[in-house]
């Protein structure tokens, strides 16, 4: 290691598993909430995840289609991306990707930065009935 940060991207998704997924555990929630019809789901996702949104938006409306939730809302935020430094603590947004392979901004060490936000897909909130 000659101290330079290693990020390694996650594959990119298959926005259909993905949102298999997704309805699945929305599925499992309306049903704790004895809720039958989906009207609005939204999913936070970060900008490391390679979600394309019109995929996404594509799976959900193939997938809602035909069902008691067909018409639902779906709401997608792109969460960007937050990094942690190691050695001063400091937190920011790159402004680019290519930020992550730059010394930190505040203390000028080129860190091995974790991400604190952009990462991961959440179910931030849904509603049903
Ligand atoms: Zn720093």
């Amino acid at each position: 290691m000659d101290g330079k940060s290693v990020f390694v991207y996650l594959a990119p998704m298959h926005e259909f598993s993905l949102m298999a997924s997704v309805l699945d555990i929305a599925a499992e929630e309306m049903k704790r909430h004895g809720a039958s019809r989906l009207t609005l789901l939204r999913l936070r996702y970060g900008e490391l995840d390679n979600v394309q949104p019109d995929s996404m938006r594509m799976a959900f409306d193939a997938m809602t289609g035909g069902t008691p939730s067909e018409g639902a809302r779906l709401e997608l935020i792109e969460e960007p991306l937050l990094l942690h430094c190691p050695i001063c603590q400091n937190a920011f947004h790159p402004s680019s990707r290519g930020a992550m392979f730059e010394p930190c901004p505040s203390c000028g060490n080129a860190a091995s930065y974790s991400v604190e936000k952009g990462e991961g897909i959440i179910l931030e909130h849904l509603e049903a009935e």
